[in-house]
């Protein structure tokens, strides 16, 4: 199937089931949970339970995106959080209609500095609910250690000047194992990931480059596939992908993360690849991370 044929038999397939993989989603992160869990919320948003400790990552409603979806998917539950990291404020990552939602509960709002002013004003939060995010300055919330760090979000233009956004990533330590979430880079830098290694779990941003999702070799594999290596990883969590409202030049798919999985480079580090969709769940054991399979539904985990 070309890519944009796969694109629109991949919208219409969330059109038809995201209320329900919401829903689903949402029970299955309530129940206690003795091992780490994640759900992937939207294409590059996480909701995680470790340890009984319910947080999030990014969080988003599909909504925000796909304002012609049909019916808004309910989000009273989340108030259950005890935390959200917030990365950047571009419109995939910063859901503050969302965020306003859970202001005046217990959630505690992880907020990049350059964040501080745009988050206030819009989600009004109670002033105890923010806490700082700061490259260096790691924290712990209920019991969960995480240290921000300045991601690559930016581009450097040929003059030497830098475009874009500044982002922060985070490292977190999950029953004794650590997770790294450099979050959306623009500037693979190949040794940037390097101080990390090795890493238990790498969330990693599919992006091969601007408006080249619909060519054969997008110029960044090689690029992606070194940034991505150099922190050692054991598990890649490759997402990203499905960003609907993208127009099909800028919108990752499973062409895309299949050419990752079977890059050489990748392959000789035998390195775990799970690419899950939105809905989707993975627990942690022994082995790394497992496609949680809901019995309702055929999960597509790939
Ligand atoms: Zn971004």
């Amino acid at each position: 199937m070309n890519d944009l044929k796969h694109i629109e038999a991949a919208r219409t397939a969330f059109y038809g089931d995201y209320l329900a993989r919401w829903q689903a989603m949402i029970d299955a992160w309530r129940r206690p949970a003795a091992s780490p869990k994640m759900w992937l919320m939207y294409a590059a948003n996480y909701l995680f339970n470790t340890g009984g400790v319910r947080w999030a990552l990014d969080p988003l409603r599909p909504n925000r995106l796909l304002p012609d979806l049909p019916v808004e998917v309910p989000t009273e539950a989340l108030r259950e959080l005890s935390f959200v990291l917030l990365t950047h404020s571009h419109t995939d990552h910063y859901d503050p209609d969302l965020l306003r939602t859970l202001s005046g509960s217990r959630v505690r709002f992880v907020v990049p500095e350059p964040m501080l002013e745009q988050f206030d004003a819009q989600v009004h939060p109670d002033p105890d609910q923010i806490v700082v995010a700061r490259s260096g300055s790691p924290l712990t919330l209920d019991g969960v250690r995480i240290e921000p760090f300045n991601g690559w979000h930016w581009a450097q233009q040929p003059d030497g000047r830098r475009t874009g956004m500044d982002a922060t990533g985070y490292r977190v330590w999950v029953a004794g194992a650590h997770w790294l979430f450099p979050g959306d880079v623009r500037t693979y830098r190949p040794d940037a990931l390097k101080p990390y290694a090795p890493v238990d779990c790498l969330f990693a941003h599919l992006w091969l480059g601007r408006g080249c999702a619909l060519i054969r070799q997008p110029p960044l594999c090689q690029a992606f596939v070194d940034f991505v290596l150099a922190c050692r990883p054991r598990t890649l969590v490759l997402s990203h992908l499905y960003e609907l409202s993208r127009q099909p030049e800028d919108m990752w798919h499973r062409r895309h993360a299949d050419m990752i999985r079977a890059h050489d480079a990748m392959t000789n580090a035998s390195i775990r690849l799970l690419a899950p969709a939105v809905g989707d769940g993975l627990a942690w054991g022994d082995e790394g991370p497992q496609a949680i399979l809901e019995p309702s539904r055929v999960s597509r985990v790939g």
